[in-house]
């Protein structure tokens, strides 16, 4: 049999890979299995788009043919190596700039294909250059969008306030037309120097646009620039007219878009808000020594007193738990608890820790049950009820700055209601700030004791107390 006949054949299969892949997805419990049969499913439309005489085709305007598959084997060995060397290597609170390093290469890697088959492509179609100079837009956008994504998850010191932008809206709005307009020139004229120019302003347009987000944003726009990443490639595949790149850029971008549905949703964002609100660089208006200037400390001794009274007890994870690894300290912690008869749960909000689903998937690691993990608006009527939170390695999803000052950049994220407990004990290593970096009135809270240690340590302490108490 012609092995052209059976390509389609297996894009199809590749596709419907993909899409059993991500229903997997949906479910902690199949996540892994959904991973594995998209991996394959990657690599079927990998090993049919070699073999497919129209990619060949393609490959042959570069100068590439059949003798230079021992290149493009090289190729795929290195970038494997380097795939599972940074999958292994990458701690789980880094995952989030990958994922963005990712997205950003989905991007770059479409700007590349779509601008070299255009520049082999003597005759396209108006379809082949519009989607050419979707490819261009939306590509560099992500790519470069992405890049600053990253250095803001990062922490880098050159990204932690955004830059300045006089008129940085009329400015923004300024760089889209003009990028729209070298688009028109492009499939107007099939001008290579226009597609040259329309990547170089979109470029401008993706490090500007994500610029000033931050804060309780940053979770929308890494899920946003994820979608982008597929729609670029979905232009792509327009362009060079490959089925399975269409498709698989199609289910990334409406996954990415649905996800940052979601996101705006937990955060009470709208996406206008998102992309074109402005973040307050300066944070909270009140300085640090006003607002910790009645913070009390406590001791693991101390906090085992106040536990032993406890009937409800509940755990809000976030992201310095996962920097310290004490899910298995904090699994322990239940237990303890609940041999002395208390109710314990677990609050979890939406963008806690850095990545979507971030302390579901630390807290399955410890095999806490999923019947515990409470969502933050079934938890936050019930937390006048609660005898003791115990705020582990959390400080912008506890703080209660979103709900009272509107130039905060977390104001109206909606917040684990800690403040609202009987008792909250805050388990962090000092008094500073979050992802968002602004102060958190709730440690110096008349019902707040600090319990200033590394989250693990600190949990490990307090369980030995415990026992100890009990005995
Ligand atoms: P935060 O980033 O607000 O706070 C984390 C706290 O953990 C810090 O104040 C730090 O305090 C403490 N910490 C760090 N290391 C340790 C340790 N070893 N032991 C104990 N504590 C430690 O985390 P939250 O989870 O509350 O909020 C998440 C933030 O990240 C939000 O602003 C969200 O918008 C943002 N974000 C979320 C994403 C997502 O998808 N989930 C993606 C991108 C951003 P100290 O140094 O004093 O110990």
């Amino acid at each position: 049999m012609d092995i052209q006949s059976l390509i389609p054949l297996m894009y199809l299969v590749a596709s419907v890979l993909f899409i059993f892949g991500l229903k997997k997805m949906g479910h902690p419990r199949t996540a892994v299995q959904g991973n594995l049969l998209g991996a394959l499913g990657m690599l079927l439309a990998i090993g049919a788009a070699l073999f497919d005489v129209n990619m060949q085709a393609l490959a042959a305007g570069f100068g590439v043919d059949r003798t230079h598959y021992v290149l493009i084997a090289i190729g795929i060995v290195v970038g494997s190596v380097i795939g599972a060397v940074m999958a292994q290597r990458v701690q789980m609170t880094a995952m989030p700039q990958m994922v963005a390093l990712f997205n950003g290469l989905g991007g770059a890697a479409s700007v590349l294909v779509a601008g070299g088959a255009m520049a082999q492509d003597a005759t396209p179609t108006i379809t082949e250059l519009v989607a050419t100079a979707a490819s261009a837009i939306i590509g560099a956008v992500t790519f470069w969008g992405s890049l600053v994504a990253y250095g803001k998850l990062q922490e880098l010191t050159w990204f932690k306030r955004p830059y300045p932008v006089p008129a940085g809206q009329l400015v923004n709005a300024l760089l889209a037309l003009l990028t729209l307009a070298a688009s028109a020139w492009l499939v107007a004229e099939n001008s290579l120097p226009a597609y040259i120019v329309t990547a170089l302003l979109a470029s401008v347009l993706g490090v500007l646009l994500v610029n000033p987000i931050g804060g309780a944003d940053m979770p929308v726009v890494i899920a946003l620039l994820n979608s982008y990443s597929g729609l670029a490639a979905s232009a792509t595949g327009f362009a060079i007219e490959n089925n399975v790149l269409i498709i698989s850029g199609a289910l990334v971008g409406a996954s990415g878009i649905i996800l940052t549905q979601l996101m705006c949703r937990a955060m009470n964002r709208s996406l206008t808000h998102v992309l074109f609100g402005v973040m307050d660089a300066g944070g909270a208006s009140a300085s640090t020594d006003e607002v910790y200037a009645t913070v009390r400390s406590t001791t693991p001794d101390d906090v085992a007193m106040i536990l032993d009274g406890a009937q409800r007890v509940v755990i809000v994870p976030g992201y310095g738990l996962a920097v310290a690894q004490a899910q298995h300290a904090v699994r322990t912690l239940q237990r303890v608890l609940e041999d002395r008869g208390c109710t314990v749960e677990y609050a979890i909000h939406p963008v806690a820790g850095r990545m979507p689903g971030h302390m579901n998937v630390l807290l399955a690691e410890a095999d806490v049950p999923y019947e515990q993990l409470k969502e933050m608006d079934e938890i936050n009527p019930t937390m006048s009820n609660v005898d003791v939170a115990i705020v582990i390695g959390a400080n912008d999803v506890v703080n209660p700055v979103a709900r009272t000052d509107p130039k905060s950049p977390i104001a109206g994220m909606p917040i684990i209601d800690v403040d609202k407990a009987k008792t909250v004990i805050v388990l962090k290593r000092s008094l500073s700030p979050g992802f968002a970096g602004i102060p958190n009135p709730l440690f110096a809270a008349p019902n707040t004791l600090m319990l200033f240690a590394d989250g693990q340590k600190g949990v490990l302490e307090l369980n030995a107390a415990i026992r100890e108490a009990s005995k």
